[in-house]
């Protein structure tokens, strides 16, 4: 684990074996096929006030002991007066799929006196995580990008029954841009049935009226009615009131399920009866993992990369990254991908023109080489042919007349002197 910052580093990763059913197998789309080939990371942060049930319903979910058994917390006056970060990663696998699941927690959130800016080290984190990706995607050789995004954002809500408080709208407001924010009413097991109804219309209207975006699963044309049903029932559960637990315990019935024993009975897990555990789970990690994986590279992070590109002075066209609505989806995702084909275009022709240089400049320098040798060349000969014409004239003062030079030395008669 590691706090507040290098984000790269994740050493600690361990191998989990799964104790029954995840569903991460089973996507039912054909997008996922890739990533279950290639095997896939995926990046969950979980934040909420200590207690709320956070590590019990993150084993849960990924049927896995991935957190250990937390230490009881030293006396407050002993501990950090800051939101730490912590990361634990898990290499899960099921039926040939293998997941690397990394977990960041954020111990500390609300727990203080003061928490006016529990949500500042959580937004630095994850830009750091950007920051990270961004600067992967700057280097020549992108072969092997690692993504540390974080993919969803878990919100525990305390099962109040009230309105929202401020910490929750404070988080909420702040995150939306740059996390697919999934909220979860922890601990549905306190309230009853009828309580968790009215609440969840308070959170609800809550979170519209303070104009917050809540990671939305899209819906797409040409989708089979049994899709497009489980789509919708998974969308009418949220926020998710979920009970979390990684015991198993024995119902009046005789069966062994997941799940809390009361004096008045058994609160099964995965029993959606008795909670949206099951529906959380498709969601997060059936159903919608790869569009979480998808809306975080194409719309969060491809804002905040564009934000951070224009504070630079880079500009681009910004509208393009832009406010997001279903219908505007498909649009937008043509739009990036565009844009995507012209950036590889242009690295194409910048590397052809690079090369076609190189070619030149090594043309250019073989034609110098070839003429410098040319003229080196004729100085050598020159000079040769100096020296021999220095020799002849040599000879010719040196040697007695002979017959044949006689009419020579005549013209040159300055020769007999
Ligand atoms: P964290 O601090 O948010 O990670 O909370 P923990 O997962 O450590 O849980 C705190 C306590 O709440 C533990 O005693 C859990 O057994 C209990 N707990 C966890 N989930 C639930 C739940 O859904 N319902 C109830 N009633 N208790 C829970």
């Amino acid at each position: 684990s590691y706090q507040n910052g290098s984000p790269a580093a994740l050493s600690n990763v361990v191998r989990k074996k799964l104790m029954g059913y995840v569903g991460f197998a089973n996507f039912p789309n054909q997008v996922h096929r890739k990533s279950v080939r290639k095997g896939f990371h995926f990046t969950a942060m979980v934040v909420g006030e200590s207690g709320l049930g956070k590590s019990t319903l993150i084993n849960t979910l990924f049927n896995t002991k991935l957190y250990p058994k937390k230490e009881p917390l030293p006396p407050s006056a002993d501990r950090p007066q800051t939101v730490a970060i912590e990361s634990i990663s898990a290499d899960i696998e099921e039926n040939g799929v293998r997941l690397r699941l990394t977990v960041v927690d954020t111990p500390g959130f609300g727990d203080f006196v003061n928490n006016d800016e529990s949500w500042k080290p959580i937004v630095e984190n994850i830009e750091a995580r950007f920051d990270a990706y961004l600067e992967q995607e700057n280097r020549v050789n992108r072969q092997k990008m690692v993504d540390n995004r974080v993919h969803a954002c878990l919100y525990f809500i305390q099962p109040t029954g009230h309105a929202l408080k401020q910490i929750d709208i404070e988080f909420m407001r702040r995150l939306h841009s740059k996390v697919n924010l999934i909220p979860i009413i922890a601990k549905a097991d306190t309230m009853t049935d009828e309580e968790i109804l009215l609440f969840k219309q308070r959170v609800l209207s809550d979170i519209e009226h303070h104009n917050i975006r809540i990671f939305k699963a899209p819906t797409y044309e040409n989708e089979d009615e049994e899709t497009l049903n489980e789509n919708e029932e998974i969308a009418s559960k949220i926020p998710f009131a979920v009970v979390g637990s990684d015991t198993e315990v024995d119902t009046p019935d005789g069966r062994k399920v997941r799940g809390r024993s009361y004096p008045w009975g058994v609160v099964e897990v995965d029993n959606e009866e008795h909670c949206d555990f099951v529906k959380l789970r498709q969601m997060l990690v059936r159903t919608y993992m790869e569009e979480l994986r998808e809306h975080t590279n194409d719309v969060l992070y491809e804002n905040y990369r564009s934000e951070k590109l224009l504070g630079m002075g880079v500009t681009q066209d910004h509208s393009v990254f832009k406010e997001v609505n279903p219908a505007a989806k498909v649009a937008e995702e043509r739009t990036l991908h565009d844009a995507k084909l012209a950036k590889m275009e242009a690295e194409m022709k910048m590397v052809f023109q690079q090369k076609v240089q190189e070619k030149e400049s090594k043309l250019k320098q073989s034609e110098e080489e070839l003429y410098a040798r040319h003229r080196e060349m004729k100085e050598a000969l020159e000079k040769q042919r100096a020296e021999l014409e220095d020799k002849k004239r040599r000879i010719e003062t040196g040697r007695p007349l002979t017959p044949e030079n006689k009419s020579n030395t005549k013209k040159k008669g300055f020769l007999r002197a």
